[in-house]
């Protein structure tokens, strides 16, 4: 255990954890909501702070970022514990569990996870990823200051559901964000996360503003958040408050974890899809097999640059600069 970062006291030995939008306020022995931080005689500990549940090498692409070193691979660490509580989530069995009921943690040095990502074949830097990374905020903040001065990327994949405070420390050694929009809608938020939605379009709003790299996904789930003026909203959001350039990730789900609505129709992916393309220049389908709706084109001719078949990435028509091979246009993809 490890004393937290972003916290005040109160006079009666309760502690406001000021880490995410809950800001809990806790009596001596209490967990907060992402299950992983408590109150222990006054002092708000971190309680998964080196424990490692999960980590790999995985390839960019699986992250989901396609614009961002396409075809390298990434050293994915994950812990246990999250801010938000989905009825759909894919992880649940690392995020949704307490850090004292977790069997099979690994305790890794930050110093050992950058050796190990820096001989890592076709590696770029480490991904914090697989559970919600800013539960383990202090040890990914050491990680990542630590990886950024050997040279190597830092990659944070999240809900987005973080304080203004901790975000902005993080920032200067942060690459790239993958964030989940899961919906344009507070009630959706609400009835199946348990969080807000205003939260994190405004995480989004600063991370557009940093010099990070910013992709989006969101998780199509039918009935829940498929319809299409919503949709539209959400995109109209994107194109004018973030750019029309970042990359947006439409998501096949399956029923997992608490939700057992049926998988979502490709018909229905596809539907978003083309009302997405009327706004963003990049919208890619996940989690089906669609080599069309997954490749990456140019926003001024339209060529194919880079093909994916799963994780396979072919870079096509862009050249070491990451210009347009047949136009010259530049894309929005750092290589
Ligand atoms: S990080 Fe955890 S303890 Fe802190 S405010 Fe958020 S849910 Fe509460």
């Amino acid at each position: 255990m490890q004393e937290a970062l972003f916290y005040s006291k109160t006079t009666n030995g309760q502690v406001q954890c000021e880490l995410c939008p809950w800001n809990c306020i806790l009596s001596d022995g209490q967990t907060g909501n992402c299950k992983v931080r408590s109150n222990q005689n006054g002092v708000l500990l971190t309680e998964v702070y080196n424990k490692v549940a999960a980590l790999g090498s995985d390839p960019i692409e699986k992250k989901p970022l396609y614009h961002f070193y396409p075809g390298k691979n990434i050293l994915s660490v994950g812990e246990v514990g999250c801010n938000l509580h989905c009825s759909f989530c894919q992880n649940h069995r690392i995020s949704q569990c307490k850090a004292s009921e977790f069997i099979g943690f690994h305790n890794i040095s930050a110093k050992k996870i950058v050796k190990e990502a820096l001989k890592t074949w076709n590696n770029i830097g480490i991904a914090y990823t697989y559970n919600e990374p800013f539960t383990f905020y202090e040890f990914l903040l050491e990680t990542a200051q630590l990886a950024h001065s050997k040279g190597l990327k830092n990659v944070v994949v999240s809900n987005g559901y973080i304080n203004e405070k901790p975000l902005q420390k993080l920032l200067p050694v942060i690459d790239a964000f993958n964030i989940d929009l899961k919906a344009f809608s507070n009630d959706f938020y609400k009835k199946y996360t348990k969080g807000k939605l205003q939260p994190v379009l405004d995480t989004l709003q600063q991370i557009a503003k940093s010099p990070a790299h910013l992709e989006i996904t969101t998780l199509v789930i039918p009935g829940l958040n498929d319809d299409t003026s919503e949709f539209k909203s959400m995109v109209n959001w994107i194109a004018s408050e973030l750019g029309e350039s970042v990359p947006l990730h439409l998501s096949r789900y399956y029923p997992q974890y608490k939700l057992n609505a049926p998988a979502t129709p490709i018909d229905t992916l596809i539907e978003l899809y083309n009302l997405a393309k009327t706004q963003l220049q990049h919208v890619y389908l996940g989690n089906v097999s669609d080599a069309q709706r997954s490749a990456t084109y140019c926003a001024n001719c339209n060529a194919e640059l880079i093909s994916r078949n799963h994780y396979n990435t072919e870079i096509s028509a862009l050249d070491t600069e990451g210009k347009c091979k047949k136009c010259g246009t530049f894309a929005s993809v750092i290589m």
